[in-house]
Order: C-alpha cells, then sequence, then structure tokens
C-alpha cells in the first residue's frame, strides 16, 4: 500500500453532511499533588470538520497529536470541554445518556487492537449479536439470522459464529469487530487506527472491505491513522492533526501532490519508498511530539519546522483557505 500511486477517490454526492464538528476542545485536568492546582493536557484545542454520507475523512499524526481523543469525544465516550458536535443536524454535544440512546446507532466505532476489544469468553457470534439485544432490536432466531448476514457481510463463514475470539487470525477478528459495529445500520463509524496491529497484506484486504462495505451501505467513516500510507486508499479527504489542533484539510489528492504545510511535507517523507535517489532527498521530522501539558507558544509546530520565523513563536496561526478545498495553518501560506 506504501508505494501505490494517489488515486483521487470519486466524491460521494453530497446529501448534507451526516457529521459536523466545530472548535471541539478536550482538555484533560492532571493532579501533581493533593493541594496542587490541576494542569491542562490541551488534547483537543479547536477542532473544526465535518463528513458528507458516503465520504471518509482521514484524520492524520503522529502519537499523541489528540486524533484517539477526537473520535472518542464525537461518540461520547469522553465528554468534550468545549466545542459542538452535529449528527444529521442535531447538537449531541450535552445530550443526556437516555437522550443520547438513539445516536449511538448511528455512531459506531471500529478499535485498533482486535483481540483487547473481544470479549475473550463470548462467542464470536454472541458478540456481533450483543447490540442487537442491548437495543431491543433482535432475539433469538431474528438475530441469529442478522448475525449470520453480517458474517457472511465480512468474509466470515457462519460456522465460525460459533468459535471464541483466540481462535481467529488478527485480521479475522478485526472482521468480528466491523460486523459487530455494523449491527446496527450506524451512519457513521470510527475507525481508530483498525489496521496499525495487522500485517500489510491483511491491512489491504480490511480496507477493502471497508471500502466495499461504504459503498453498498453508505457509510461515513472518519478513518484515525499514525501513516499517511494507510489513508491514502480509502480517504477522500484528510485531515492533519498535530498537538490537538489541525494544520491541513483538503481533498486527497491535493495533501499527496501539493501538501500545504511543512508538517505535513514532513509526514509525506516519513512514508518508505523503495527508489534509493528519493530516499536520499527526503525530509526526517526531527524529535519527538512536545508534550500537550506544556504546547509550545505560537505555532506548536515551530520547535521542529524548519521554515519557522520569529512570528511562529508567538502567533498562532489560523486553519485558512490556501486554495479551493485546501486550509492550511501556517504563517507562510
Ligand atoms: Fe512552520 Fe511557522 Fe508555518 Fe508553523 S507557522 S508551520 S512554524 S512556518
Amino acid at each position: 500500500m506504501t508505494d501505490a500511486a494517489v488515486h483521487a477517490r470519486e466524491a460521494p454526492e453530497l446529501a448534507g453532511p451526516v457529521l459536523v464538528v466545530d472548535a471541539l476542545k478536550k482538555h484533560f485536568p492532571i493532579r501533581r499533588g493533593f493541594l496542587a492546582r490541576p494542569d491542562l493536557v490541551f488534547a483537543v484545542d479547536g477542532v473544526s470538520f465535518s463528513i458528507q454520507e458516503g465520504e471518509t475523512l482521514g484524520l492524520v499524526g503522529e502519537s499523541g497529536c489528540g486524533k484517539s481523543t477526537v473520535g472518542r469525544a464525537i461518540l461520547r465516550l469522553i465528554e468534550p470541554t468545549a466545542g459542538t458536535i452535529r449528527v444529521a443536524g442535531q447538537d449531541i454535544t450535552t445530550l443526556s445518556n437516555s437522550a443520547m440512546r438513539p445516536f449511538r446507532r448511528e455512531l459506531q466505532i471500529i478499535f485498533q487492537d482486535p483481540f483487547s476489544s473481544l470479549n475473550p469468553r463470548m462467542t464470536a457470534g454472541d458478540i456481533v449479536g450483543e447490540p442487537l439485544r442491548t437495543h431491543g432490536l433482535a432475539t433469538g432466531k431474528a438475530a441469529r439470522e442478522r448475525v449470520a448476514q453480517l458474517f457472511d457481510r465480512v468474509g466470515l463463514s457462519r460456522a465460525q459464529m460459533k468459535n471464541y475470539p483466540h481462535q481467529f487470525s488478527g485480521g479475522q477478528r478485526q472482521r468480528i469487530g466491523i460486523a459487530r459495529a455494523l449491527a446496527l445500520n450506524p451512519k457513521l463509524i470510527v475507525c481508530d487506527e483498525p489496521v496499525s496491529a495487522l500485517d500489510v497484506s491483511i491491512q489491504a484486504q480490511v480496507i477493502n472491505l471497508l471500502m466495499d462495505l461504504q459503498r453498498d451501505l453508505k457509510l461515513s467513516y472518519l478513518f484515525i491513522s499514525h501513516n499517511l500510507a494507510v489513508v491514502e486508499h480509502i480517504s477522500h479527504r484528510i485531515a492533519v492533526m498535530y498537538l490537538g489542533r489541525i494544520v491541513e484539510l483538503a481533498d486527497k489528492a491535493t495533501i499527496f501532490t501539493r501538501p500545504g504545510h511543512p508538517y505535513t511535507e514532513a509526514l509525506l517523507s516519513a512514508i518508505p519508498v523503495p527508489d534509493p535517489a528519493i530516499r536520499e532527498t527526503k525530509r526526517v521530522l526531527q524529535g519527538d511530539v512536545p508534550s500537550p501539558l506544556h504546547p509550545p507558544s505560537g505555532c506548536h509546530f515551530h520547535t521542529r519546522c524548519p521554515y519557522a520565523i520569529a512570528r511562529c513563536k508567538v502567533e498562532t496561526p489560523l486553519l485558512r483557505e490556501i486554495a479551493p478545498g485546501q486550509q492550511v495553518a501556517c504563517h507562510l501560506r
């Protein structure tokens, strides 16, 4: 997957956004001592984007940049500090647990580690059928038939419904996770590093499955990954995150051919290529992501940016459109 040419995915017909996230923030308070005032971890610090029906938005950045926190906040698995989350036009940001219940059917998640996210004491069939029982949608024979259809849909055999998670390979376990996510006919699935734990050959199979399901079921995906090469095939648009903020958002072809932000350039440089001549011209990103507990002032990226100027240390660049459909947060653009 890493050395494939960039092909723009045909944009889906626009039927209105399934998800609109506006100025989303998640700050985690941490206390260093009983009497100490809490410090704040700025995990997500004002993130805005939307996802259309049938669209995949790739959300990319290094570990610790806040992308998984965005995914969990959208699902209300953690409570946002500020901002709004709209699903099919409805603000779900502060809904109570009971008011959230119908929206939980619309919003599902596929986790990175398919093994730890599956209950080892339940059969695969029971795992996939659990959401149906929890939401009172099917029981008995009807539930078993629905689960069997879901097994067909994700490429598992019906005979495997009675097997336990340890009896499956990593790729098969991720298929169980996908079947479970599909059980309630969701509109949007947050895919949180869904292939990072899998071999490269299996990654391609799982991504192809997700794309087939999207085409057939008009699903929307927020596809989270630390690796731009992984989101390349599945995404229509890509948002690049750095230390809690989106620094670039554009369609996939633009990101890969005309990146507008130095951090996007660096992530592209990190994609392995077989040609040694190209390898020598690559700019390797130095150092680790700074701590979100004390993020650098101004542009968070200035401590690692080869183009940084004095202004970058004191002034936060706003995300703004530099070309049709391409938004970049950099003073030099
Ligand atoms: Fe680099 Fe400055 Fe642009 Fe930030 S604003 S990416 S530090 S040039």
